[in-house]
């Protein structure tokens, strides 16, 4: 069995324009475990696209040899929109030029439609409820009519992945270590036992801040809506057998500039491991890497909103480990003559891991986030947030 590579064309939106995205399939159709893996949905996000760049040729290999016992799906660039948004010679990605809609939000929360097809039908057999639910799922997908481009994209490419085991969405941050967004479903047995899918993908890839959100976010991210879909299903449904059967998480691979051929034959290695420790290829994954820091709550992360305007400079860099009222960047008032009185310092708000921030020299607003720090204390100022601001 060889791998395969697919086309997908999308609606026409203004005439003489029209896109498409290449999406591949290794091993088998239907094969279980089956993982679905994308990048640079934000468009202008490119270290997963790079890990992939690395990783692929080991899959063809291994593809080659017969080693791939499941199904694994890559689409290396998800957003052939975004990716056409150059101005001025700057690749601006995250918002969709059209209504500035953030291409990680909304998603389509499948959940009530499945729930109306079958929801009378699930019972205590966990098995026939997994493979009803993905059936129903996917033909909740296909009975959509989408409107435009971007609606056609999400639907195209949730019917890829809404059957997965695994969803690996890869993001990155502006300038920041890497991280990771779960699900609280994936994780809470997971540090007890030190084992399990999610536990061994924050080991493998090195997370340095691992963070669990509710297992259905309003936000509707990608990664959300794929393992809401679960959860929604069984908070619903108390009386029928339904696991967690999608873990997905949304990966962020450090900074928009850590793109290298080094950094992305070690992500791709990383992700190697895990997979082969998943038994989605056949192989050694070798011992599992100690976890280099304990998930925490969103709850617990701390959002640092800009209060005025000014440019920036960082006295911490991602990966930082922080104390609560550490001073962590200034804001500098460029008129102002009187030296450090020009300066707005912002502090960190709990103890934790700083892992994302803004570049030094940013112009900076009312409101803008300016840096998250991952705490495991659920923060009273935080209650009701889910962290994922646009
Ligand atoms: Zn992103």
């Amino acid at each position: 069995m060889s791998f395969q590579r697919h086309t997908l064309h999308l609606p026409v939106m203004t005439p003489g324009t029209v896109r498409s995205l290449q999406w591949l399939r290794f091993g088998r159709k239907l094969a279980r475990p089956k993982l679905y893996m994308q990048a640079a949905i934000h468009a202008n996000e490119m270290p997963g696209t790079m890990a992939l760049h690395h990783l692929m040729p080991q899959l063809v290999d291994a593809d080659a040899k017969g080693l791939i016992e499941g199904e694994i799906i890559i689409v290396p660039t998800v957003n052939p929109i975004g990716q056409a948004q150059l101005v001025g010679n700057q690749h601006l990605g995250r918002y969709h030029f059209l209504n500035y809609e953030n291409y990680n939000r909304n998603w389509i929360d499948l959940a009530p439609a499945v729930a109306q097809s079958i929801g009378s039908r699930l019972g205590a057999d966990a098995t026939a409820n997994v493979a009803r639910i993905r059936k129903a799922a996917l033909a909740a997908l296909e009975a959509l009519e989408p409107a435009n481009e971007l609606r056609t994209l999400r639907v195209e490419i949730q019917k890829l992945a809404v059957d997965a085991d695994f969803v690996l969405d890869l993001h990155c941050d502006i300038h920041a270590a890497m991280h990771l967004f779960m699900s609280a479903r994936d994780w809470p047995q997971a540090e007890a036992t030190r084992s399990g899918p999610a536990y061994e993908l924050a080991a493998d890839l090195g997370s340095e801040a691992t963070m669990y959100n509710e297992p259905y976010p309003a936000a509707l991210t990608f990664s959300g809506v794929n393992g809401a879909l679960w959860a929604r299903l069984a908070e619903q449904f108390p009386e029928a057998a339904i696991p967690q059967a999608c873990m997905s998480c949304t990966v962020e691979m450090r900074s928009q500039f850590d793109v290298s051929h080094a950094q992305g034959a070690r992500d791709a290695a990383n992700l190697m491991r895990w997979i082969i420790r998943q038994g989605i290829v056949k192989g050694d994954a070798g011992r599992l890497p100690r976890l280099k820091a304990a998930a925490t709550p969103i709850q617990g992360m701390d959002v640092a909103y800009c209060p005025t305007t000014g440019f920036l400079a960082y006295h911490l860099e991602p990966g930082a480990k922080v104390k609560k009222g550490q001073a962590v960047c200034d804001v500098i008032d460029p008129a102002n003559p009187h030296g450090e009185a020009a300066r707005t310092t912002i502090h960190a708000q709990t103890e934790g891991v700083l892992f994302a921030r803004r570049l030094n020299g940013s112009l900076a607003w009312p409101g803008l986030v300016l840096f998250r720090i991952a705490g495991a204390q659920r923060l009273e100022h935080r209650a009701g947030m889910s962290g994922l601001d646009d």
